[in-house]
């Protein structure tokens, strides 16, 4: 089957402002930098109801959408809890430019790929002090990428980086952000504090290549890594999502290896991974195949186990014995090539 080739970055075409954003100073200077950019401005009445992104065909919605940027307010007061890497998701954003074929958030915002900031950000922070005193004293983990990769929109808001030192700041909270992407550079000089965990998301090569579209490649993830080690924060690497494919151990064994080969990253004692098989839920399988119609990903249920997540949608997860032989693979390959390594969890 031919491969879909999707160019690095996919820039953006417009910008869509909510109701409320101008009454923000970030909404006002984002405002004006897009219009000195020259691109296309648009105004919605009606927050959360995002009108006037072209395209034809699904997939040409999609396209649109990936280049649309919305400029909003986060409203809702209450923050969703984020299993298993963190207590509460801290939303700065949602989506991402990216065009991975298994993106893990198909299944909620498959119809609305268009990424949206956020202008409130000291509401923001506020509510997740809130919730930090709400805990007292237990230490609160917020996840920063549940709803988006937050790095892409970055350059725009500067988000990330206030909520880095605002965790800084605050004995009992903690911060976990990853990313496949890798400009790193406004956050290497923040006074972080060791609260804020920073992981990449990562795969083996042939995989990224084949599936994850519009995002750097591992060698370049790797290197930003060691930006992020040498800036003192905490890392870690998620690696998901793991197939089961032919050649997966060889492949696998491969990017332990490259990891290895790299002793800021290989010998640092407090690097942490977290390891997802693959999974689908009916309805990301229905929006990859028609977003991707040439997809090689393995999505046959019968290849599968069901069972019932988090949020009552059922997914069709590897069978318990498939599941086994992969996690002692993973757990071998932790221990032959980054024994200083701490696994979160394997799921
Ligand atoms: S980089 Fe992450 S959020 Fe962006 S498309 Fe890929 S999987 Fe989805």
């Amino acid at each position: 089957m031919g491969r879909q080739v999707i160019k690095m970055g996919t820039p953006l075409k417009r910008v869509i402002f909510e109701p409320g954003a101008l009454d923000y100073p970030l909404g006002k200077k984002l405002y004006h930098t897009f219009r000195e950019k020259g691109l296309e401005i648009l105004f919605t009445s009606s927050y959360n109801r995002i009108t006037g992104i072209p395209g034809k065909s699904m997939r040409e919605s999609f396209m649109e959408a990936k280049r649309t940027l919305v400029v909003g307010v986060r409203r809702s007061r209450r923050l969703e809890t984020c299993k298993p890497s963190a207590h509460y998701q801290l939303p700065l954003a949602t989506s991402c430019p990216g065009m991975c074929e298994y993106c893990y958030l198909f299944t909620h915002f498959g119809r609305r790929p268009y990424q949206r900031i956020y202008v409130n950000i000291d509401e923001i922070l506020a509510m997740a002090k809130d919730y930090i005193e709400d805990r007292k004293p237990e230490v609160t983990v917020f996840e920063a990428a549940a709803t988006s990769d937050p790095l892409p929109v970055e350059k725009y808001t500067g988000n990330l980086a206030r909520t880095i030192e605002f965790m800084g700041n605050q004995p009992l909270g903690r911060l976990r952000v990853v990313t496949k992407f890798t400009d790193v550079a406004n956050l290497l000089g923040l006074d972080h504090r060791g609260h804020t965990r920073f992981r990449f998301s990562i795969n083996a090569a042939d995989i990224i290549k084949r599936f994850e579209h519009g995002t750097p490649p591992l060698a370049e993830r790797l290197a930003a890594a060691a930006r992020i080690i040498k800036a003192g924060y905490p890392p870690g690497f998620i690696i998901a999502p793991i197939f089961y494919l032919d050649g997966w151990q060889e492949q696998y064994r491969a990017l332990f290896q490259e990891i290895a080969r790299q002793p800021l990253i290989a010998e640092h004692n407090d690097l942490t991974l977290e390891l997802i098989t693959h999974r689908f839920t009916k309805k990301a399988k229905t929006t990859i195949e028609t977003l991707f119609p040439k997809t090689e990903l393995p999505l046959d249920e019968e290849d599968r186990s069901f069972k019932y997540g988090q949020f009552g949608y059922g997914k069709y997860v590897y069978p318990a014995k498939v599941k086994t032989e992969m996690e002692s693979f993973f757990k071998e390959m932790v221990a032959t090539y980054l024994p200083q390594a701490t696994i979160e969890y394997f799921i």
